[in-house]
C-alpha cells in the first residue's frame, strides 16, 4: 500500500483513547442493587463500600506451634514450667505467671499474661520443663488482635468486580451476603445472509456464525445476562424489528456485521433512524468500522463483521462500557514492555493490536513474537495469542530487538 493510500484511509479516523473517553463519560451506571448470597457474587459488581464488622484477627493468637510466655520473664529465666495447653478453638483458660509457659498451637488464643511465642524448634523439652535455646523478640510469632483490620476499617471499595479473592476476604469477615449491582441485560445478534448456525452443512458462499458464539463467551465472563436473537438476515425490516425488540428488552445491544459501507450494510442507517448514532470510524486496526450509539432505553454497539475485529473492538470498547454501565470500576489495561523477536510490518495511521505470544527468555526477560498472518478474518491469529502487541498510531515498521508495548489478555479473552 502506498503512503498516499494510507493517508486517505486514515483521514477522519478518531483515536481509540479519545473515543473511549468520550463514550465512557456519556454512560451512567445502573442504580438497582440487591443483597446476594456471597457464593453467588462471583463476577458481580460490589454496590457499596464494605467495612470490617470485626477485628481481624479477633483475638491475639499464635502464628506458630510453640510455647507462649511473657517476654519479660526471659530476662531472668531460660527454663519455664509448662502449665497447660492452648489449641485453636480450645483456649487455655487460666492466667500465666512469670516463669510459666503454655504449649500453644497455630491459631490458638494467646493466654492472659503472655505476649510472645517461641517456636517449638527453639526449645528443649524435659517433661513439663521447657528450656529456651534461642531468645524470641517481644511479640514474636503473635498475630495481634486487629492487626490486619480494625473494626469498621474500609476493606473493599464499591465498584470492584468480585473475584474468588474478594469472596475469600468477605467470608473471613463473616459476610453471608453482599450488596451488588443488578446484572446488565445484553441483547446480541449477528447480521449477514451468509451466516449459518453451527452444526449445519455449508452451501456455496456460506460461513459459520462464529461472532455470536465468540462474543457470548466473552460476555459470560462479565456480570451480564444475555438475550440471544440469533442470526438476522441482511434485510432492513428484519434488522429494524430486532433493534426495536432488543431496545425494549435490554440495557445494551451488541450486533456484529453490517456497519461498514457495503451495499448490504444496513445496521448503521437503521441505528441512525431509530436512535442517536455516534458513528466512530476509529483509528485502530483491526476494527475501524464500529458504531456506538444510544436508543430510547439502551446503548448500542455495532461491531465489525470480521471475527478478529469483532473480538478486539468488544474488548477495547464494549467491555469497558459494560463495566461502567454495570457500576464497575474501569481500569486502564496493564501494559508491559517486551523485546520483539522478529521484524513487524506496520503502516502509519492506526493504532494496531497485533496478536502476539509473549514468553520469558532464559534471562527472565519478556520476549514477544507475532502469531503470523494478521488479517482480521483469521481467527487463528487470535487463538494462538496470549497478548496484543500494541503499536502506536504514528509508529511504522518495527525491527527485531526493539522494545514494544504488550497487553496481556485478561480473563475475558482467555
Ligand atoms: P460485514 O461487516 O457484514 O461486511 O462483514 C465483514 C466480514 O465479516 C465478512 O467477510 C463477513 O462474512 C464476516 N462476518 C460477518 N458476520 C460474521 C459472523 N457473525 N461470524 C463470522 N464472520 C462474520
Ligand atoms: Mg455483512
Amino acid at each position: 500500500m502506498s503512503s498516499c493510500d494510507d493517508i486517505d484511509l486514515t483521514r477522519g479516523l478518531i483515536p481509540l483513547e479519545q473515543a473511549r473517553k468520550q463514550m465512557l463519560s456519556s454512560l451512567s451506571a445502573v442504580t438497582d442493587t440487591f443483597d446476594n448470597d456471597l457464593e453467588g457474587c462471583l463476577g458481580m459488581v460490589l454496590a457499596s463500600d464494605i467495612y470490617s464488622p470485626i477485628n481481624v484477627p479477633p483475638f491475639n493468637n499464635s502464628a506458630m506451634d510453640g510455647y507462649a510466655m511473657a517476654h519479660q520473664s526471659l530476662a531472668e529465666n531460660h527454663i519455664f514450667s509448662m502449665v497447660g495447653k492452648s489449641f485453636a478453638g480450645i483456649p487455655y483458660q487460666g492466667s500465666v505467671a512469670l516463669g510459666q509457659c503454655v504449649r500453644i498451637m497455630t491459631g490458638a488464643m494467646l493466654p492472659e499474661g503472655c505476649d510472645t511465642v517461641i517456636m517449638q524448634e527453639h526449645v528443649s523439652v524435659d517433661d513439663d520443663n521447657i528450656t529456651i535455646n534461642q531468645l524470641p523478640k517481644l511479640g514474636q510469632n503473635v498475630r495481634r488482635r486487629g492487626e490486619e483490620f480494625i473494626l469498621d476499617k474500609l476493606v473493599l471499595a464499591k465498584g470492584c468486580v468480585i473475584t474468588p479473592r474478594h469472596i475469600a476476604l468477605c467470608a473471613s469477615l463473616g459476610f453471608a451476603h453482599l450488596p451488588v449491582k443488578r446484572k446488565l441485560k445484553v441483547a446480541i445478534f449477528s447480521t449477514g445472509d451468509e451466516l449459518v448456525k453451527l452444526g449445519q452443512p455449508l452451501a456455496d458462499g456460506e460461513i459459520y456464525d462464529s461472532n455470536r458464539i465468540a462474543l457470548t463467551a466473552m460476555l459470560k465472563r462479565l456480570p451480564v445476562d444475555i438475550i440471544d436473537y440469533g442470526v438476522i438476515e441482511d434485510d432492513p425490516n428484519k434488522i429494524r424489528q430486532t433493534f426495536v425488540k432488543a431496545d425494549l428488552a435490554a440495557d445494551v445491544i451488541i450486533s456484529s456485521g453490517g456497519v461498514s459501507v457495503g451495499e448490504a450494510d444496513f445496521t448503521r442507517d437503521i441505528i441512525q433512524e431509530l436512535g442517536n448514532i455516534n458513528f466512530w470510524k476509529l483509528a485502530i486496526k483491526p476494527g475501524k468500522p464500529i458504531a456506538f450509539g444510544t436508543f430510547d432505553n439502551s446503548v448500542f454497539f455495532g461491531l465489525p463483521g470480521n471475527p478478529v475485529s469483532a473480538m478486539v473492538t468488544f474488548y477495547q470498547l464494549a467491555k469497558p462500557a459494560l463495566l461502567k454501565l454495570g457500576g464497575g470500576e474501569v481500569k486502564p489495561a496493564l501494559q508491559l514492555k517486551a523485546t520483539l523477536s522478529h521484524d513487524l510490518r506496520k503502516s502509519v495511521g492506526r493504532l494496531d493490536f497485533q496478536r502476539g505470544i509473549v514468553t520469558t527468555d532464559s534471562q527472565g526477560e519478556l520476549t514477544v513474537s507475532s502469531t503470523g498472518q494478521q488479517s482480521s478474518s483469521m481467527m487463528g491469529s487470535m487463538c494462538l495469542a496470549n497478548c496484543f502487541i500494541v503499536l502506536a498510531q504514528e509508529q511504522g515498521n518495527v525491527s527485531a530487538g526493539e522494545q514494544v508495548t504488550i497487553e496481556l489478555f485478561d480473563a475475558s479473552l482467555t
